[in-house]
C-alpha cells in the first residue's frame, strides 16, 4: 500500500487556485492517495510574518510538501534549511520539500516557464528578446529565457528601478549575455529589432483589463508569450495573432510549473501532457 500524501499552498488569495485539482487529479490516476490543500493567510487572518510557524506546522503534521505563492516566496527562504541552486541564484522560493526533517526550497516557476516555452514556441529565434515586466513572474521568466540561450534581454518595467536590479542580478550569472533596461516609452524602437516579446505583468487580467504593448508594434516575426493566465486568452494575445504572431499563452507555464512541483513532492514523473489537458478543462 502506497502512503498518502499530503501537500499545500500557501500565500494570499489562493482559495480559488487550480493547483489544487491539478496535483489531486494527477495523483488520482498515478494510484496514489494524495491530498493538496489551500493555505489563505486572507482566509486565516495571518501575514508573511507568520510563515515560520506554518511552515514548521506542516512539516509537524506530515506535509510532504508546499507550494508557496505571492507574497511568500522571498520570505519563505528564511525558513527553509537548503536551497536548490537555481532556487538560490534566482532568491525565490515556490516549492518547498520535507525530507528527513529538512525543509528544502526549489523553484519550478522558471523551469515550468522553460518547458512551456520549448513547447509551444519550438525554434524560437532568441537573439534578442524583450520582456515587460520584472517582478517575481518576470524573475522567473528571465532566468528562464537566459538559461535558454538569450543573447540579449531587455528588461522593461514601469518601475525602471526593478528591471535595473533584476539586469545587475543577472548579469553576472550569466556573463555572455546582454541585458539591457528601457522605459515602457520605448517600447517602438526597441521591439521593431526584437524577436520576441514576453510579458510579464499583471495587465490583460479581469482586474487590470488591456494591453501594456502598443499593438501598432506587433507583426508577423515577433513571436509573443504570455505569462498571464486567467484569462488564458488576453488582449495582448489576440492583437499578437490578428497581427500574424505566433503566440503562448500563460496557463502553461502554471500546468508546468505544478509537473515539476509534482514530480519534487512525490518523486514520480507525471504525465505533463494529460495534466496541460486537464489545465485547459478546468
Ligand atoms: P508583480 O507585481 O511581482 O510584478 C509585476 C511587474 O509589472 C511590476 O514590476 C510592475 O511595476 C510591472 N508593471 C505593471 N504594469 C506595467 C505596465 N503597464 N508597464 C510596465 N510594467 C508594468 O506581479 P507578478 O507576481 O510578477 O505577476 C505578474 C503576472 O504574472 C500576473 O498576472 C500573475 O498572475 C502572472 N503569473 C503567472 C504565472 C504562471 O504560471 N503563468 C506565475 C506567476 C505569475
Amino acid at each position: 500500500m502506497t502512503d498518502s500524501i499530503l501537500c499545500g499552498l500557501i500565500g494570499t488569495g489562493v482559495e480559488p487556485s487550480l493547483t489544487p485539482a491539478l496535483h489531486e487529479e494527477e495523483g488520482r490516476r498515478q494510484g496514489l492517495t494524495y491530498v493538496y490543500r489551500t493555505i489563505d493567510l486572507d482566509t486565516l487572518g495571518l501575514t508573511v510574518a507568520d510563515l515560520p510557524r506554518l511552515l514548521r506546522g506542516a512539516r509537524d503534521l506530515g506535509f510532504r510538501g508546499l507550494n508557496i505563492t505571492h507574497p511568500c516566496k522571498q520570505a519563505v527562504i528564511e525558513c527553509l534549511d537548503e536551497l536548490s541552486v537555481d532556487a538560490e541564484r534566482l532568491g525565490a522560493v515556490n516549492t518547498v520539500l520535507f525530507e528527513q526533517g529538512r525543509a528544502v526550497g526549489h523553484n519550478t516557476d522558471w523551469s515550468g516557464f522553460g518547458r512551456n516555452f520549448d513547447r509551444g514556441l519550438p525554434g524560437a529565434r532568441l537573439d534578442e528578446v524583450v520582456q515587460l515586466g520584472a517582478g517575481g513572474a518576470g524573475a522567473a521568466v528571465a532566468y528562464g529565457l537566459l538559461t535558454r540561450g538569450v543573447r540579449k534581454l531587455v528588461l522593461v518595467d514601469q518601475e525602471r528601478e526593478r528591471a535595473r536590479a533584476l539586469a545587475d542580478s543577472f548579469a553576472t550569472l550569466f556573463e555572455t549575455a546582454v541585458i539591457e533596461t528601457a522605459d515602457p516609452g520605448e517600447l517602438p524602437p526597441v521591439l521593431a529589432r526584437a524577436d520576441g516579446l514576453v510579458h510579464a505583468t499583471p495587465m490583460g487580467m479581469a482586474a487590470h483589463p488591456g494591453s501594456a504593448v502598443p499593438i501598432e508594434v506587433l507583426r508577423p516575426e515577433l513571436w509573443v508569450a504570455e505569462v498571464v493566465y486567467r484569462p488564458l486568452d488576453t488582449e495582448l494575445l489576440r492583437a499578437a495573432r490578428a497581427a500574424g504572431a505566433r503566440t503562448l499563452d500563460g496557463g502553461g507555464m502554471a500546468v508546468y510549473q505544478a509537473v515539476e512541483a509534482f514530480r519534487i513532492f512525490t518523486g514520480i514523473e507525471p504525465d505533463a501532457e494529460r495534466m496541460y489537458t486537464h489545465m485547459a478543462a478546468l
